[in-house]
């Protein structure tokens, strides 16, 4: 007999999502494969694991707090700032991945690099950029 659980993970200070549940697998010998993804496939005898899942009232009671991976890679970030953003270490915008990709000036050889953060703005022309447009500084 195959459970399934909810674990919780938690985002960080700045971000305004609040926790996420994730469903987990505990899996049985008649376990299988999905041949097509490699995953494992709990067997038809599933059920749920109450000791094991979180309290939605309580999340934290059972300890096993774990930090969203959305939310150390930057992309709970990426997505409040609307896909788009202004650096806040070199004030460049334009940036579309979670991290920035201008050059340094000191160092041109060098990316910025630095991960989308609480005091990085949304560039205010969103996905729909115009680069014949001035940009406007949102603030
Ligand atoms: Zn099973
Ligand atoms: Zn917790
Ligand atoms: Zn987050
Ligand atoms: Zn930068
Ligand atoms: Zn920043």
């Amino acid at each position: 007999m195959c459970t399934y659980y909810y674990l919780h993970r938690h985002h960080l200070p700045t971000c305004s999502r609040t926790i996420d549940y994730v469903m987990q697998y505990g899996f049985c010998e008649q376990a299988t494969v999905d041949p097509s993804t490699g995953m494992a496939l709990p067997c038809d005898n599933i059920c749920f694991d109450h000791d094991q899942s979180v309290d939605y009232n309580d999340p934290c009671a059972m300890g096993g707090c774990t930090e969203s991976p959305d939310c150390s890679s930057g992309a709970c970030r990426l997505a409040e700032l609307n896909g788009m953003w202004i650096c806040c270490e070199c004030h460049r915008g334009g940036n579309v991945y979670r991290w920035c990709d201008h050059r340094m000036r000191s160092s041109p050889d060098t990316l910025c690099y630095h991960v989308c953060c609480k005091n990085c703005q949304p560039d205010g022309m969103g996905l729909q950029v115009d680069l014949s447009m001035p940009n406007p500084v949102a603030y």
